[in-house]
């Protein structure tokens, strides 16, 4: 079993593994379940070099990745070069929830608030045909990473999240989408899963669940194939805007006519980029798999993601040989927006985790867990992404998903390749193309803004479930929040 030693503070840097000293002896922790069960991963050459390229797209997750693939689509003849300081998959991509959704974190309410209704139903729609081309695209590729279209369960789990349930219905309807989304009563919600204290539920078919390590390193190899060069173990350290734009490496220097900065929440650790988001942190755990009869058991017979309406943040999903996973936010915040390992393997959150897991599904008590991992979302100031290309500096970015990249990175990626070939179209159209998020505050206002807002959470979830009343002062936390 792999699970929560205590890890010592990590520079970031540690390669596919990290290493958990357990009593006494460094055993070697998997990154995620997700990479853990490809097996040792091949790394790729380090940049051995200065070089000249069409294009240089710093990050090679799904971001980078999915640029790389849409513009090779454009332009077969680019000379793409990406580079990663780990290796293909190693962030986000590599270690998230599986979810494949057609949803901001923003929500519909911020969206309309700040593009208007128009605007939100094209990015809404945009959204929504996303979840269908990265499945119909990874099998194209020929990358089975076990994409499922099975919907989303949201669920009101106790009284005190029924009227936050409802405020999400009602932002669908008030977008002009009243169909999105089905209520179903307490019992009709447990007989679509059978989770203890479900008051009621929201269920939409639209959403999947994939093996987000299979689809990254998938992608990874479709890349290469079409001619993009992937460097692993090479590190951008300092980006220099112009015609041409420079990257500098620890290995050498690239020369490209376009960089893109696929970064995600390490975009906040790049000399000069550092307040653009802040890295949070989200945990999971998986269990071993389970029997068909045992997931009957709780009525889990197909592949949905399932969310309750707690403001910090839990969800779970299910994989194809029948683990399930469990993923919430709660690893606290570190001062100056530092990224370390030792935040991944926060033991109280993944503790926590197990506990909602037994909570859930009292009748699955006992059941054990195999893999607890974390990693860093982005999040930007006003919770909404932002992609753009700037002609006259050479570079084009995509960032700030606040853990909701999986599919949000296939649209950006198609978005950023119609901008950087200089197309217009209505991917080039929506509203997140050249939106600006203001800057994170500077330290120590920060750490403590966003420390309030975590506590603020926790505090009214617990007091929820302690009273069972609806939350007062969560429309505050919230807005504190979001703004
Ligand atoms: C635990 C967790 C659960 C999540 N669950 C979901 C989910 O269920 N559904 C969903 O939609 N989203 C989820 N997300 C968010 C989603 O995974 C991300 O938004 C998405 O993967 C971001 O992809 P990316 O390519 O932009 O960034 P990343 O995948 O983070 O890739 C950035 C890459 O840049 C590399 N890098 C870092 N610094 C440098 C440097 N200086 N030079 C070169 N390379 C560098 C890293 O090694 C990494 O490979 C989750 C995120 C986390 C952390």
């Amino acid at each position: 079993m792999i699970d929560d030693a205590a890890v010592s503070a990590g520079s970031g840097r540690e390669g596919l593994r990290v290493e958990a000293p357990t009593n006494g002896v460094v055993e070697p922790r998997p990154i995620s379940y997700w990479l853990d069960s490809l097996g040792p991963l091949p790394r790729r050459p380090p940049l051995g070099g200065d070089c000249q390229v069409d294009v240089a797209i710093v990050g090679a997750g799904f971001t980078g990745l999915w640029t790389a693939y849409e513009l090779q689509r454009r332009q077969p003849s680019l000379s793409i070069a990406i580079l990663d300081s780990e290796v293909a998959g190693f962030g986000a991509s590599g270690r998230n929830g599986s979810w494949c959704v057609p949803e901001l974190n923003a929500g519909l309410e911020l969206l309309t608030a700040r593009f208007g209704k128009e605007q939100t139903l094209a990015l809404q729609r945009a959204l929504s045909e996303t979840v269908e081309e990265v499945g119909r695209t990874l099998k194209a590729e020929g990358v089975d990473a076990a994409f499922d279209r099975a919907g989303v369960l949201l669920l009101a789990r106790g009284a005190y999240q029924v009227p936050l349930l409802r405020e999400h219905l009602r932002s669908y309807q008030a977008a002009g989408l009243p169909d999105e989304y089905t209520w179903l009563e307490g019992s009709e919600a447990r007989d679509r899963l059978d989770v203890a204290g479900v008051a009621a539920a929201l269920y939409t078919p639209n959403g999947a669940t994939l093996d987000p390590g299979r689809a990254v390193r998938g992608l990874a190899e479709a890349v290469e194939r079409r001619g993009a060069t992937i460097y692993e173990d090479t590190r951008a350290v300092r980006v220099r805007p112009g015609q041409p734009v420079v990257v500098d490496t620890d290995r050498g220097r690239v020369t490209a006519g376009v960089v893109v900065l696929a970064l995600e929440a390490y975009l906040s650790q790049l000399r000069g980029y550092h307040r653009r988001v802040l890295p949070l942190y989200s945990l999971i755990t998986i269990t071993e798999p389970l029997t068909e009869d045992r997931l009957a058991a709780i009525n889990w017979t197909d592949r949905m993601c399932v969310a309750s309406m707690r403001l910090t943040v839990d969800y779970l999903a299910r994989t194809r040989e029948g683990r399930i996973l469990v993923g919430g936010r709660g690893a606290p915040y570190d001062y100056g927006s530092r990224i370390s390992s030792a935040r991944e393997h926060h033991a109280a959150t993944h503790a926590g985790l197990r506990r909602t897991f037994d909570e859930w599904f009292p009748a699955l008590k006992g059941t054990r867990f195999t893999h607890s991992w974390g990693g860093v979302l982005a999040m930007p100031r006003d919770w909404i992404p932002q992609i753009g290309f700037d002609k006259s500096s050479g570079v084009g970015y995509a960032y700030g998903y606040t853990g909701h990249g999986v599919a949000t990175s296939n649209l950006a990626g198609r978005t950023l390749a119609d901008l950087i070939t200089d197309r217009v179209t209505d991917l080039t159209r929506l509203p997140l193309v050249s939106h600006r998020s203001p800057s994170w505050e500077p330290e120590p206002l920060r750490w403590l803004g966003v420390r309030f807002v975590q506590r603020g959470m926790t505090r009214l979830d617990q007091q929820g479930e302690r009273t069972g009343r609806p939350l007062q002062g969560g429309a505050l936390v919230r807005r504190l929040s979001s703004h």
